[in-house]
């Protein structure tokens, strides 16, 4: 699937990011849903460690792709 110049898919759930959201922080990489768990900071999916990240399971997300 080719990027168009206003949308990118959501780096954890690969949910497509609004084009809204993306105008207010073009660098983000999460959609709103995710942003709400995870840290602005950079992350690496597959470093997150299940036993100290309870938001991730809480809402039904997890490093498993
Ligand atoms: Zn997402």
């Amino acid at each position: 699937m080719k990027k168009k110049t206003n949308t990118r898919a959501c780096r954890i759930c690969g949910k497509a990011i609004s084009p809204a959201r993306l105008e207010v922080l073009p660098d983000t990489t999460l959609c709103v849903d995710c942003a709400r768990v995870y840290p602005p900071a950079p992350i690496d999916v597959a470093a997150l460690d299940l036993s100290q990240a309870s938001p991730i399971t809480r809402n039904g997300f997890g490093p498993k792709d």
